[in-house]
């Protein structure tokens, strides 16, 4: 487990090389990101837009995936004041709303005065393909990322909408096993990102999750787009992406971030607050690959010239180590798991190449200094 020299990000998070310099592909995408004419691509960004206008959508131009949080408020704002598209806004229900989720949401739309679509998943089929996830995979959040991007994309389908707008493609801007030339990426291939793998849901069907409850859960096939002539782009290729900046543009609009501050092993209050469900799922990462958001927070106030490395080591050091123990009940009830088999299925998952127990606890091996 080695280090980037510039961040903080170790090469065991999948898709991570250092180079000859010690340097990762996250900030190599900081430099190329640096020599982008951001003016030149922001341009292209309107032509797309005008484009759209131009050909008289009987009801929305676009369609803007939303959580409630900084970024997807941001790309609704972009979309429907700045470039001035008719926008139709959906969102996935949390199943474990937070109250800054839920007034997030709706100041939002307020804000914004645009239309909603909230996609409820039914609940049986939805805790039992999390559960589960955990105990065989160990990430709990993967059907639910599947779905973000398939009910999207089929919502676009059902509406005929002729462009579906996302925000950061995660291959370019955090580095990831997707390697591509950074040419205006097909944001529909966003179903084979890090985030899904090459697992399909197909692979967790039983006699609970049937197929036919697995609508929103599967993404739809090229030629459903193709025939309905809808794109994908992200909003990250024609603006620098950088989730602060759009903390602190929403924020004046009524964005509200948690109330009792930062999040055990986080230390920014905005990040991935809508929901109860997610820290565990990224805690897990800690487990198998050795870092978690401390590492995710610090590496992109990095990037983004923020902060330096040697505050972002201090940082990760003193913050890797908390439990996400919030929303910890929350995750054991709604999975119906108990603190015993949670904690047994966390051990299968750990990652003993870079973990040792030392006086009966675990430690990484390769502290990060
Ligand atoms: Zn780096």
């Amino acid at each position: 487990m080695k280090y980037c020299q510039r961040c903080v990000m170790p090469d065991t998070k999948p898709g991570v090389d250092l180079d000859h310099r010690g340097i990762c592909n996250g900030c190599r995408s900081v430099e190329k990101k640096r020599k982008i004419n951001w003016k030149f691509r922001e341009k292209k960004l309107k032509v797309i837009a005008e484009d759209i206008k131009k050909k008289n959508y009987p009801f929305y131009d676009c369609l803007v995936p939303v959580s409630g949080g900084k970024n997807s408020w941001y790309q609704a704002l972009i979309t429907s004041k700045k470039l001035k598209l008719k926008t139709l806004c959906v969102v996935l229900g949390a199943h474990l709303p937070t109250y800054e989720g839920i007034h997030n949401l709706n100041a939002m739309i307020k804000d914004l005065n645009i239309d909603l679509i909230k996609i409820n998943l039914k609940p049986s089929v939805y805790k039992k393909i999390r559960k589960k996830n955990f105990l065989v995979q160990g990430e709990p959040n993967w059907a639910e990322h599947n779905c973000v991007f398939s009910g999207i994309a089929n919502i676009a389908i059902l509406y005929d909408i002729p462009l579906i707008i996302w925000g950061e493609d995660i291959a370019f801007e955090f580095g990831g096993t997707q390697k591509k030339n950074y040419n205006a990426p097909n944001a529909l291939s966003i179903n084979k990102s890090d985030l899904i793998g090459n697992k399909s849901v197909k692979d967790w069907l039983d006699k609970d999750i049937r197929k036919k409850d697995m609508f929103f859960y599967e993404y739809p096939k090229n030629k459903s787009f193709k025939k309905k002539n809808i794109k994908g782009i992200y909003l990250g290729y024609y603006e620098w992406w950088e989730g602060r900046k759009h903390y602190e543009v929403v924020k004046k609009r009524g964005f509200i971030p948690r109330m009792k501050g930062p999040l055990k092993g986080n230390y920014i209050a905005y990040d991935n607050i809508d929901e109860k469900l997610c820290e565990i799922n990224i805690w897990l990462k800690y487990i198998k690959f050795g870092f978690w958001r401390p590492t995710d927070q610090t590496c992109y106030d990095i990037w983004n010239n923020k902060i330096k490395r040697t505050e972002a080591v201090k940082i990760v050091n003193s913050l890797q180590n908390q439990f996400p123990e919030e929303y910890f009940k929350d995750f054991l009830r709604f999975h119906g798991v108990s603190k015993k088999v949670f904690w047994q299925t966390v051990e299968r998952f750990r990652n003993k190449k870079i973990w040792q127990k030392t006086n009966s606890k675990w430690k990484l091996k390769f502290p990060l200094i």
